[in-house]
């Protein structure tokens, strides 16, 4: 017995690793924008486009490192998507899948900042992808210190994907503090490390 809950509290101790339950775990990462559409920009000249795909860079390899497969819908700075092209991913047998599309808002006020997190409640897995948004939420307030919204929303990529699937918005490219942030490769990887443990723990 005793040796029992040693083993219990050492494999809940090791990070979650993908094949824990035996599922594989497919992540399709979406760096918003790109190419002949820059996104948001900051005064500094900043593009949005060139943000997310760092981010999405940094989340793609530890997500590797996590036994998480992983899918780039773009994987340059001058590459210019559809939304049909970034979007449209179904389940597929043997893995559980989920999409994350990250991006920075804009606002006028260059001292606007924050986080939203975007779902479409009517979209096949919703109920999912709801829990993904409340628990990155949580978390990219922690990181950032920035307060968290979450929203239904009619984007089309979120409508295309029948698997679960959340648009991240980690702060403002309009707010020279936040895209100063977003450039640094420690936060990168913490914002990288929440949504990695929150797919891990949310399965369905
Ligand atoms: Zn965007």
């Amino acid at each position: 017995m005793k040796k029992l809950i040693t083993v219990a509290l050492c494999i809940s101790t090791i990070f979650l690793s993908a094949d824990v339950y035996g599922q594989k775990i497919k992540l399709i990462i979406d760096a918003g924008h790109g190419g002949k559409d820059p996104g948001a920009k900051s005064k500094a000249g900043d593009k949005e486009s060139d943000l997310t795909l760092m981010m999405a860079e940094t989340l793609q390899k530890m997500a590797q490192e996590n036994n998480i497969e992983t899918v780039m819908t773009r994987t340059k700075k001058d590459q210019t998507l559809t939304h049909e092209q970034r979007s449209g991913y179904k389940p597929e047998a043997g893995y559980k899948a989920y999409y994350i599309s990250l991006h920075m808002d804009k606002d006028k006020n260059a001292s606007t900042r924050g986080n939203k997190l975007y779902y479409n409640i009517k979209a096949v897995n919703s109920g999912i992808s709801m829990k993904l948004a409340d628990r990155i939420s949580i978390g990219l307030e922690r990181i950032n210190g920035n307060k968290s919204k979450k929203e239904d929303s009619e984007a089309i990529i979120l409508k295309r994907n029948t698997i679960p699937s959340v648009m991240v918005y980690y702060g403002y490219a309009t707010n020279l503090q936040d895209v100063k942030m977003a450039k640094d490769p420690a936060y990168q990887r913490e914002i990288s490390m929440l949504i990695i443990r929150t797919i891990l723990e949310t399965r369905y």
